[in-house]
């Protein structure tokens, strides 16, 4: 059979694993950790991302090549390339990569994002400040995650001791958008263009990780439909292969694009429990070649993360009706990290 490579080795590259297992793929695994939650895949790599010997025996290794983690180094993906396929292709990467490259992205497609404005040294400020307005939300432009590399600015002054946290990385300040509720859409377009979309998430954050998302989200169908528009707009622009996640704002204007990662998405795990296609599976049958799955839903569901000491709950759980466990094998419940998630099936669709 043909071997998929696949650059991360966390829970979502061993739940990708799953599914393509399940297709009767072979996986590789290429991750610079010990002990990674991948470690269900037929094989793997410890290296790191910079490494080009061993992403090029990777490469030989592997038919096609995807990825979990979106920061691989723009040399890592030529050497990836001379070799192999890789999907979603690097524009897709490089777009995402970077909230600067990112947001022009969007706001060139004619979305609706937050005003933003980059910020390479604390001179920059006032003139980025001008045109996001306060209260605006200082971000590392790279490497970002979990509201990580984030500092908030209320007015003007506060704005030095802000970018200051950032430690001298390249920022970008975006306007405080006022929103009423936080959604997801994961979208997915195969070899062929063809695309397929799933009902939009609604998302709860604490502590700036995902805590719950709810589907259905509590939205007028206008704004589900636009939702899906808005993601398909994305998928084609990029003539993008796999499944992407798009999160965005509910605000009385509309929707506002807030990021937009070129993977499988924490917001979409969902879907294990209300399609019969699931987003995991959608992403191999995308890169692969396959048909996609339709996207419909046959269940109402809300998924919850298990995070840090929260895997403690995972049993009791489990003991509860219509309840899906997902446990990712990670040793550590160290605060913050996410170690599991359940699917609470809340009623027919
Ligand atoms: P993820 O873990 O989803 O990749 P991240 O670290 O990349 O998150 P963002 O999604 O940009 O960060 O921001 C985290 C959260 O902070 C958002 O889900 C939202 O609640 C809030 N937020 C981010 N940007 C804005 C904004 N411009 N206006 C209002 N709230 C925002
Ligand atoms: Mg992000
Ligand atoms: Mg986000």
């Amino acid at each position: 059979g043909s071997t998929i490579g696949i650059l991360g080795g966390g829970q979502l590259g061993r739940m990708l694993s799953m599914a393509a297992a399940r297709l009767g793929y072979r996986c590789h695994i290429y991750e610079p950790g010990a002990a990674p939650a991948a470690d269900v895949a037929h094989a793997r790599t410890q290296a790191p991302y910079e490494d080009l010997d061993a992403l090029r025996r990777f490469a030989e290794s592997c038919d096609l090549i995807t990825y979990e983690f979106e920061n691989i180094p723009a040399a890592s993906l030529d050497v990836l390339a001379e070799t192999t396929p890789l999907f979603p292709d690097r524009r897709a990467l490089e777009v995402s990569q970077d909230r600067l490259t990112e947001k022009t992205f969007l706001a060139g497609l004619g979305l609706a994002t937050a005003p933003f404005a980059p910020i390479d040294t604390p001179d920059d400020l006032p003139a980025a400040l001008a045109a996001t307005g306060t209260p605006a939300i200082l971000k590392t432009r790279r490497f970002g995650y979990d509201g990580k590399g984030q500092a908030r600015v209320m007015t003007p002054e506060d704005a030095p001791a802000a970018l200051a946290t950032l430690q001298g990385a390249p920022a970008i300040a975006e306007g405080f958008v006022r929103f009423s509720r936080e959604i997801s859409v994961i979208a997915a377009r195969g070899r062929d263009g063809s695309v397929a979309a799933y009902d939009p998430g609604e998302n709860v954050h604490v502590d700036g990780i995902l805590s719950t998302t709810t589907v259905p989200a509590a939205l007028p169908l206008k704004l589900r439909t636009d939702a899906v528009l808005v993601a398909s707009r994305i998928l084609t622009a990029l003539d993008y292969t796999g499944v992407m996640g798009v999160e965005l704002f509910v605000t009385p204007q509309g929707l506002v694009v807030n990021e937009i990662a070129p993977r499988v998405h924490n917001s979409g795990h969902w879907t294990q429990a209300g399609c019969a296609v699931d987003q995991f599976e959608q992403h191999i049958r995308a890169i692969a070649g396959w048909p996609l799955g339709n996207g419909a839903r046959h269940a109402n569901v809300v998924m919850e993360n298990l995070i840090g000491a929260d895997v403690a709950r995972a049993v009791p759980l489990a003991a509860e009706p219509g309840v899906q466990v997902h446990l990712y094998g990670k040793a550590q419940a160290r605060p913050g990290r996410k170690m599991g998630h359940v699917n609470r099936v809340t009623g027919p669709a």
